[in-house]
């Protein structure tokens, strides 16, 4: 799937008149550009292009639409394939993503930086603050060494259920990704 931003940027940098010259002979006529109809016969011009809106239209028979449209109509292309032709014609280089994916790889992201600040400091709580003292003796007392507790980052947190969500919104976290139930 070609990226929107991309779609837009062949759209913004394409030569509407050279495109349209490639397969219709267009006259400049007062800025306006003109030529012979392929989509009906006629033999006076009643076809029009207008280069700053990139559209087509046909006073003839009725025909129009956007750049991309006219060529997908020309090529009998579909919209990627015509968008993947007009970027090799004018250089312009294409960024392909899989649908909606780059979205969520940022979410999963950021979901796995808060849980990874959550556990250092929960882990915190438990060895640095008096509240964790008697878990970290409990800890201790039954057998857990230090190293394991590292190891297994065990952590302690407070009873305040609303102490982590008050840390983190302090941290800059938004409510709205911490109100997230999906992870
Ligand atoms: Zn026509």
């Amino acid at each position: 799937m070609i990226a929107e931003n991309s779609v837009q940027e062949v759209i913004a940098r394409i030569d509407t008149v050279a495109v349209v010259n490639t397969y219709v002979h267009l006259d400049e006529r007062n800025g306006r550009y003109v030529g012979l109809c392929p989509f009906h016969t006629e033999k006076t011009p009643s076809f029009n292009v207008n280069p700053d809106k990139n559209v087509y239209y046909c006073f003839g028979c009725g025909k129009g639409g956007s750049i991309i449209n006219f060529v997908m109509e020309m090529e009998k292309t579909t919209f990627p394939e015509t968008i993947e032709l007009l970027a090799n014609r004018f250089g312009i280089p294409l960024i392909h993503e899989d649908s909606g994916k780059p979205h969520l790889h940022k979410e999963i992201e950021e979901i796995t930086e808060l849980y990874r600040r959550v556990t250092v400091t929960f882990q915190y709580w438990l060895r640095e603050r008096p509240d964790g003292r008697p878990a970290l003796n409990y800890l201790l007392q039954r057998g857990l060494s230090r190293e394991i507790i590292e190891a297994f980052q065990i952590g302690f947190a407070p009873a305040d259920g609303y102490w982590l969500f008050q840390f983190l919104r302090a941290k800059g976290y938004s409510e709205e990704l911490l109100n997230q139930r999906n992870y």
